[in-house]
Order: C-alpha cells, then sequence, then structure tokens
C-alpha cells in the first residue's frame, strides 16, 4: 500500500431496506474516530436508498455514488433508467460503470464508453470496473480482455482525472476465491502500463474488487501500488466494512 489516500467503495448490489441506513451508524462514528488517516468510504446502495444515504451522510466524510446510470445525460423515455443527473441530483458523486455483473447482463463496450462520457459531464466521478472471465484468464487472455476495456470504454474521454478504474476479474466475485499476491500485482501494472502508454492517463487510481473480505484483506493489503478496494458482499455488513478498512490502514 501507498501513503495516499486509500479508497474504499460499498457496493450493495441489489440488497437493502430503509432499516440498512441504520448500519452507517456505526461507520460515521469510526470516521469520526480515524480522521486523521487518509482513507476515503463511498457508499454505493441501490437508487431506491440514495436519498436516505445521503440524508445520513451528508455531514460526514462518506459519499455516495450510484451502481449504475443511463447513457442519456439527463432525462428521456428509458423505462427503469436513471440518468446521471438524477444520480447527482441524489447527492451522489459517484457511479459504478461497467460492472462484469451489467456486463454480463448484455451491457456494451460502446453503451458503457457513452454512460462514462455522459457521467464525467454531469461532474460524477467514475469507477470504472474491468476484469477477465475465468475462461478468458484459462486463455491467457487477460491482458487482451483488461486492454480492450480500457480502450473501448475510455475512447475519446477528456478529464481522466475523474476516472478510477477498479480491477475485478470476474472470477473472483462473490466467489469467495481471490487472485495470488503476484497476480494481482502483475495485473494492477499491467493496467496501469495500458493506461500510461495507450491513453496517456499517466496517474490514474487502481483498486482491486472480488470477494475482499476480514480474512484475506491484510494480505492484499500488502499489494503494491493498490489505491484501495471495491468490496460488495462484505460491506453490507457494518462491522466487517469497518474491520476491513481498519485492517488495510492502522
Ligand atoms: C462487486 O460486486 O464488485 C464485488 C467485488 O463483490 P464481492 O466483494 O461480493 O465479491
Amino acid at each position: 500500500m501507498t501513503n495516499k489516500y486509500i479508497y474504499f467503495i460499498a457496493n450493495w448490489k441489489m440488497y437493502g431496506d430503509l432499516k440498512s441506513v441504520n448500519s452507517l451508524n456505526k461507520v460515521i462514528n469510526f470516521t469520526k474516530k480515524y480522521k486523521k488517516k487518509k482513507f476515503k468510504l463511498i457508499y454505493c446502495p441501490p437508487y431506491t436508498l440514495l436519498e436516505s444515504f445521503y440524508k445520513k451522510i451528508k455531514r460526514t466524510k462518506i459519499e455516495l455514488g450510484g451502481q449504475n446510470c443511463h447513457f442519456e445525460p439527463s432525462s428521456g423515455p428509458y423505462t427503469g433508467s436513471i440518468s446521471p443527473t438524477m444520480l447527482k441530483k441524489t447527492g451522489a458523486k459517484h457511479v459504478i460503470l461497467g460492472h462484469s455483473e451489467n456486463r454480463n447482463e448484455g451491457e456494451t463496450e460502446q453503451q458503457i464508453n457513452k454512460k462514462i462520457n455522459s457521467s464525467v459531464k454531469c461532474g460524477l466521478k467514475v469507477i470504472l470496473c474491468i476484469g477477465e472471465t475465468l475462461v478468458q484468464k484459462k486463455k491467457k487472455k487477460t491482458k487482451q480482455i483488461l486492454l480492450r476495456q480500457i480502450i473501448k470504454g475510455l475512447y475519446k474521454i477528456k478529464n481522466l482525472n475523474n476516472i478510477t478504474i477498479a480491477y475485478e476479474p470476474v472470477w473472483s466475485i462473490g466467489t469467495g476465491v481471490v487472485p495470488s499476491n503476484h497476480e494481482l500485482e502483475k495485473n494492477i501494472k499491467t493496467i496501469r502500463n495500458i493506461l500510461k502508454k495507450n491513453i496517456k492517463f499517466k496517474r490514474p487510481k487502481v483498486l482491486y474488487g472480488g470477494s475482499v473480505n476480514i480474512k484475506n484483506i491484510r494480505n492484499l493489503a500488502r499489494i503494491k501500488d493498490i489505491d484501495g478496494f471495491l468490496i460488495g458482499g462484505a460491506s453490507q455488513n457494518a462491522k466487517k466494512f469497518i474491520d476491513i478498512v481498519k485492517k488495510t490502514i492502522i
């Protein structure tokens, strides 16, 4: 780990109800207690909870993000969707895009690129998820996949400083399996090289996501050149989430 701010992004996926907002109390107290430490917490609850979460965290150091959005910047005839402008109005500052669970449901590289473009233009910071599937890994195509997802996703995106990359090997999400430190270091380095050489993005933030939990975090936190973690399952439990942060930064 570096001496920079370490990011912890809580992706709640399609979980949580109004009662879960109270679980933030513990996390808020934790951030107050450790306010001198260099870390940032970003909660990405389902759309239905964004406003309630915002009310709770607006005077704290915790920030809010959406889990996806439409590529239309403001409004339009898109049933079931929410635009970057709508997200911003809830108090969200961030949006997760290109998550493998959405790619898996048919989200294309072109749509992801359009979503990134509108989100950045609307003033949101984007967390772009990339990563190979198990089949791609076995066929030794990881580098090729990362290159394609980065180049297509960030095609013609200006203001790259509003983009954070989350490396999330698909085979690691929700499976309890994490890459070895060697493999993770190698892939993070590949991502940084691609960003630098192919799109002139010199100082990107690169996070890791996939089955991060209280048992593996100490080991993951040793990995060089990671700016933080995107955490799904374990982030829905305040105590586990706090423990993960503590084990990384204290
Ligand atoms: C995720 O959904 O991005 C994720 C990393 O999930 P989990 O931590 O549950 O593997």
